[in-house]
């Protein structure tokens, strides 16, 4: 019989590949199974020939090779396939054994899974998994929650094969997020926030390349400057590099590129839980919706024969003007990440996770597809006041949307006197001066429920929670 394994790994897709060759060059032994087999038994012959790789051509054999407690991760399908591949694994396992999900699962379905598996005795992990293809195989922010008691065991894997960050690049992007569910809402709401930093930049491009003109070598030129400073990310780096890219026939590539998104679900799940929750995420949610819109091609091809507008073209000073979207860009994403903070609070009490906010900004930090300088701030933020309410009353952010705040305004305004649509833009603008105000509307809003549906209101001049109705109608 051959050395027994440290890891097991089930699924042989992109991302379990990747991973299960991440975990072996960590100096980990691995067991790996895939259910058509010979998935296995050709990345068994190929990428893992001559490593420490065990094929298995059954889930029992799996099992079977691994050393105890055995730690068990699937990189497969989310969904039903999760519960198909637990089911197969349990009757294989022993006490204390952990199943790990690795993959983009609902959160709910891992509060579930938790309690069943730790029910028949075993211990369950759902870990956000982020980085794509490269990040699995390099290094990815990894955001595990589940059996409390099953970290012990997965720290020094986990913490082995995550991306590391900090000035000696040994801070793993991989910390204990919480119970049950947490660590795949964490990623979810990293999703979330990825949504809105891509509809955010593509909001930036819009501007420069309609209103200004600015070709693709110039956008080439911006971007890479803004990669130098308070944006420096991943998503501004490969935004830059994309405007460099040639077709074969000379052109730039991305001119090419049908502009019809697609989308797998996690920003719609943010957005979803967002309104369950009655926080206001909006960025998200209109990152969801402009998603939508866009693959509304066809539609909208039809409508811009019909439907008028003006057309874009700016008159003053390019230069100022290209600062002044970096800006809009900066002041937005602040509040983007705002909201995505508020969310994963609201959640935590929901809950019961007790999540620690500034983990949650240094889990992101490397590995993962937002990554960014930025997020330090964050993290100094939270450190320094870990019951902070919102990102915004932070004096370093508060003081940076003061700054910008000037500059986005203008932005927002000229988007809408040219017809350029900036929905990401304009809706954290909104937030912003929503949030900022001791005086909303909203007194308004109630007399009308009360008016038409007897649904009570408080008074300015009594005490909170004393409900009061007007027969609005016999006192006009
Ligand atoms: P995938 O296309 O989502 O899933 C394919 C894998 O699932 C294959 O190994 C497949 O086995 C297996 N599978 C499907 N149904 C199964 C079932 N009923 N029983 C057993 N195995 C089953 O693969 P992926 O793109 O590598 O992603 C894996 C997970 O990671 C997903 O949850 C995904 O959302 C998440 N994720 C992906 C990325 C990414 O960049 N791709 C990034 C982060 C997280 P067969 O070969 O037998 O069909």
């Amino acid at each position: 019989m051959s050395e027994p394994c440290d890891f097991g790994l089930i699924g042989l897709a992109v991302m379990g590949e990747n991973l299960a060759l991440n975990v072996e060059s960590r100096g980990y032994r691995v067991a790996v199974y895939n259910r058509t087999a010979s998935v296995m038994e050709e990345f068994i012959a190929g990428r893992a020939k001559g490593k420490a790789f065990v094929g298995c051509q059954t889930v029992a054999e799996l099992c079977k090779s691994l050393k105890r407690p055995r730690k068990v991760m699937m990189m497969v399908k989310a969904g039903p396939a999760v519960d198909a591949v637990i089911k197969e694994l349990t009757p294989h396992l022993e006490p204390g054994d952990i199943i790990i999900d690795g993959g983009n699962t609902y959160y709910a379905d891992t509060e579930r899974r938790t309690k069943e598996v730790e029910a028949a005795g075993f211990l369950y992990s759902g870990t956000g998994v982020s980085g794509g293809e490269e990040g699995a195989l390099k290094g990815p922010s990894l955001m595990p929650g589940g059996s409390t008691d099953s970290w012990p065991a997965l720290k020094p894997i986990f913490q082995a094969i995550s991306a590391k960050v900090g000035p000696n690049e040994d801070i793993p992007c991989c910390e204990w997020v919480g119970p049950r569910g947490a660590g795949h809402y964490v990623k979810m709401v990293h999703n979330g926030i990825e949504y809105g930093d891509m509809q955010l930049i593509c909001e930036a491009y819009s501007m420069m390349k309609e209103t200004l003109g600015l070709s693709n070598d110039e956008l080439y030129d911006v971007f890479t400057e803004w990669n130098t400073g308070v944006l420096d990310s991943y998503l501004i780096e490969i935004t830059r590099d994309i405007f460099s890219v040639k077709d074969t026939d000379g052109t730039h590539l991305v001119d090419k590129v049908l502009d019809r998104a697609g989308a797998k679900g996690t920003g719609k799940w943010m957005s979803q839980l967002a309104l369950d929750l009655g926080v206001p995420s909006t960025l998200v949610t209109e990152a969801v919706y402009a998603r939508g819109l866009s693959a509304r091609k066809e539609e909208r091809v039809r409508a811009s024969e019909l439907l008028k507008g003006p057309s874009p073209k700016y008159a003053g000073d390019k230069k100022a003007f290209v600062e002044q979207v970096r800006q809009a860009l900066y002041a937005s994403k602040i509040v983007s990440y705002a909201q995505g903070f508020v969310q994963l609070q609201a959640a935590a009490v929901e809950h019961d996770w007790p999540l620690n906010y500034g983990d949650c900004a240094m889990l992101w930090r490397g590995g993962c597809i937002i990554r960014a300088v930025f997020l330090d701030r964050i993290k100094e933020a939270f450190d320094a006041n870990p019951q902070l309410e919102n990102l915004l009353l932070a004096p370093y952010f508060a003081t940076a949307v003061d700054q910008a705040q000037s500059a986005w305004r203008h932005v927002v305004s000229t988007a809408a006197l040219q017809g350029v649509p900036v929905p990401a833009f304009a809706t954290a603008l909104a937030y912003y001066d929503g949030y900022r105000r001791a005086t909303l509307p909203a007194n308004l809003l109630q007399a009308q429920r009360d008016y038409f549906g007897a649904h009570t209101y408080e008074r300015t001049d009594k005490p909170r929670g004393e409900m009061f109705h007007t027969d609005w109608l016999s006192k006009r």
